[in-house]
């Protein structure tokens, strides 16, 4: 897997079709040791991505990210807040009040403030975490009550797409609950970041108005599940 290379042609596709809007490109990690995360960075991804507390701590102690800033994209549970906050820029998975009121508590306690993004469940997926659209209102106003969190935006997976443009509607309402949000005036919360767009559907979530996405497999290479079957359960359908 030539990473450098990779990183090159998906930048080069992110440019073309973000003319110019600048788009933030995550590096998607997991299962991917320090070797394979240092050439990303030094190839120029922004950020990069984790996905499980217990993995993101081990290449933590391995200084395997030094040179990018760090975020927590996958799926969080209340118990490991404690683990994430204070290590993480932001934290892409908000997917219940409660999570979100654990993640507040604790960054209290570090006497700081964590940036988190809201997890939609756009498709309205049984199978999937992450607010219904019309839960979102109700959960903006809370957040004002928890003054050690800000939300920068918004963060959707849509189900795995078979072809190229099948998630065009679901990017597409994903960017106007962003705008609907942004518009309107609520207590630590801003619109910055709409973080939507993996390996098979980037362009179409850029077109769609993604300012983030999270790429793993475009940059890395195919991911080896049966390797590290041993390491446990896999949350989040197969992601
Ligand atoms: C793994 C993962 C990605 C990247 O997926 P690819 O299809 O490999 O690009 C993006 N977002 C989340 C939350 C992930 O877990």
């Amino acid at each position: 897997m030539d990473i450098e290379k990779n990183v090159q042609l998906i930048k080069e596709r992110i440019a073309r079709i973000a003319g110019g809007r600048p788009v933030t490109l995550v590096a998607a990690t997991k299962m991917n040791d320090k070797a394979a995360i240092q050439c990303a960075i030094e190839a120029g991804v922004d950020v990069c991505g984790e996905n499980r507390v217990q993995e993101m701590l081990e290449k933590l102690g391995q200084e395997a990210y030094i040179g990018a800033p760090l975020h927590f994209i996958g799926s969080l549970q209340k118990n490991k807040v404690k683990f994430v906050v204070g290590k993480c820029d932001l934290i892409h998975s908000v997917n219940s009040p409660a999570l979100l009121e654990a993640i507040s508590k604790k960054a209290a306690s570090l006497d700081l403030v964590q940036d988190v993004l809201l997890e939609v469940n756009i498709a309205a997926e049984p199978t999937k975490t992450g607010f219904l659209p019309e839960d979102l209102p109700q959960l903006l106003e809370a957040a004002g009550k928890f003054p050690s969190v800000r939300v920068r935006g918004l963060m959707a997976i849509p189900p795995k797409s078979e072809k190229t443009g099948e998630n065009r509607g679901c990017f597409a309402q994903m960017r106007e609950l962003f705008i609907d949000i942004g518009a309107k005036k609520y207590d630590n919360v801003t619109m910055d970041f709409l973080s939507m767009g993996m390996s098979d559907d980037f362009e179409d979530a850029i077109l769609e108005g993604s300012n983030m996405v999270r790429i793993g497999t475009a940059i890395f290479g195919a991911r080896n599940y049966g390797a590290a079957a041993a390491s446990g359960p896999r949350i989040n359908g197969g992601i």
